[in-house]
């Protein structure tokens, strides 16, 4: 299995610090508000690697946080007029709806930064006693970037040239001894959660945060460290030179990125106005599609959101799952249990769009390939499953199809409203059948129905239905 490692710019073959394992964290959102569709990218793309990972039959300890102080939170706390742990406390709730509506699986932990404020102190000690850090007159505590010779590593930027684009920081006269020096900790201001420190009564710098709680709930030494990539710089390259200068081993052995959601070929952004949360999504589609539209891109490539696009894997997603519903119909043939010769091999030949499945998820979780190889396995379904077959031949197809979806974190039965949807437009299709004098149409769409044990009657206020 090959992984797009950031570090290295280059596809690598994964291997696991410890065999068998993985260990792996996933930058989470900051919660002052419903999470965007673009949060949600990072979500699904790296659920689905974990849901890989585990098919593959890997232990995964998958952490990711909450970053729960920040002044986003503050600002919104202090225009509610409410404390800034109400309003983290409320969007992370808000926060994990969305994700359970996205089948988005909870972490092993989802840490707050909040509480894990002593492990905080313990690595701003540390990177003060090996002299990576230090006090400036304020009480803020500082990152001596320069003394960290692997510093532009991840983000393959040269040190110098960042000096350069941070030469107006110097004239301001701030209190660092260079202007590449990044906050590992700063004072409390009026109005603001605090916790008292060796420095200041103060709180912690966001990336110090995904060091500690990375540390402390999966080692020293993880083995995929993941985000969206506005967060390579600074946000990574800040926490490899906390942690290996604290740690004093590597800190991740793959970076993965993924790219980002634009809204109508535009940046996603708040300002522009071309921006949705996931809520409001929700209102016109069923998550499913969204997670669906996700994986049908590849994860490093910038996606496109558009109307258009939803509705083609709305309906892309709607093949699947109608095939999951005609095999769960086809599924008791009293007559015929076992498998016969020709099954047997129409199973060997199913066998393929699985291999070709992995391939693609073992090429750096190509998920859009893979999703071309699902497709062709529900064309053949549609083709070879039949009321003839057996009961084994259905319940191995569906099997087949069940394991994939399950990897790419798609529920594959249908929401009622949609299955009530789809008999309802069935009956008005047979309707217009019966007046155009199509009986044969007509009378195949009550067998389609029939099948799905719906039983028409025709009544004084039209045609309705119910299961047999
Ligand atoms: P934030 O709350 O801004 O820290 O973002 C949480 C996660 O969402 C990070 O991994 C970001 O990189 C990711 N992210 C934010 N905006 C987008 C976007 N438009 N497309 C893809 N990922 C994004
Ligand atoms: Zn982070």
């Amino acid at each position: 299995m090959k992984i797009f490692n950031t570090l290295t710019r280059s596809k690598e073959e994964f291997v696991p610090v410890h065999e068998g394992k993985v260990n792996m964290y996933v930058c989470g959102p900051t919660v002052y508000n419903y999470i965007h569709i673009g949060n949600a990218r990072p979500m699904i793309i790296f659920d689905t690697v974990r849901r890989y990972l585990e098919s593959k039959g890997y232990e995964v300890n998958y952490v990711s946080n909450f970053t729960d102080v920040d002044d986003k939170i503050i600002k919104k706390a202090n225009e509610e007029g409410v404390s800034s742990d109400e309003i983290s406390k409320r969007y992370i709730a808000e926060c994990k709806q969305d994700m359970d509506h996205l089948n988005v699986r909870p972490a092993t932990k989802h840490p707050l930064a909040t509480e894990e404020i002593d492990g905080m102190i313990d690595m701003v000690r540390t990177l003060i006693d090996k002299g990576y850090a230090y006090k400036a007159d304020d009480g803020t505590v500082y990152y001596r970037t320069r003394k960290f010779e692997g510093y532009g590593k991840l983000s393959h930027k040269n040190i110098d040239d960042l000096e350069g684009g941070h030469r107006d920081i110097k004239v301001t006269g701030d209190l660092k001894e260079d202007p590449l020096d990044f906050v590992l900790w700063k004072p409390k201001k009026e109005g603001e959660p605090a916790w008292e420190s060796p420095w200041c009564e103060g709180r912690p710098g966001w990336h110090l945060e995904c060091s500690v709680m990375a540390k402390k709930y999966l080692g020293d030494e993880i083995d995929i460290h993941a985000g969206g990539e506005d967060l390579i710089f600074p946000h990574h390259e800040n926490e490899i030179a906390q942690s290996e200068a604290a740690n004093g081993v590597q800190f991740s052995k793959y970076w993965m990125h993924n790219g980002f959601l634009n809204i109508d070929n535009k940046k996603m952004s708040k300002s522009l106005g071309n921006f949705f949360t996931v809520r409001e999504i929700e209102e016109k589609y069923d998550l499913q599609v969204l997670r669906f539209f996700m994986l049908s891109a590849h994860y490093r490539s910038p996606l496109n959101f558009s109307a258009e696009l939803m509705d083609s894997a709305k309906a892309g997603l709607d093949r699947i799952l109608t095939c999951c519903d005609n095999l769960r119909h086809l599924m008791d043939n009293e007559t015929r249990k076992k498998l016969n010769e020709d099954e047997r091999k129409k199973l060997d030949e199913a066998e393929k769009f699985r291999e070709k499945f992995e391939a693609a998820m073992d090429d750096d979780f190509n998920t859009a390939d893979a999703v071309s190889a699902l497709f062709e396995l529900v064309k053949f379904v549609n083709t070879n499953a039949t009321s003839e077959s057996s009961e084994a031949f259905i319940a191995q197809l569906m099997a087949r199809i069940e394991a994939l979806c399950d990897i790419l974190g798609i529920i594959t039965v249908k929401k009622q409203e949609e299955l009530d949807f789809d008999i309802d437009a069935l009956i008005a299709e047979r309707q217009a059948a019966r007046k155009e004098k199509n009986f044969a149409r007509a009378d195949e769409i009550r067998d389609e129905l029939l099948a799905k044990g719906i039983i028409l009657e025709d009544t004084r206020e039209g045609v309705k239905w119910k299961k047999a």
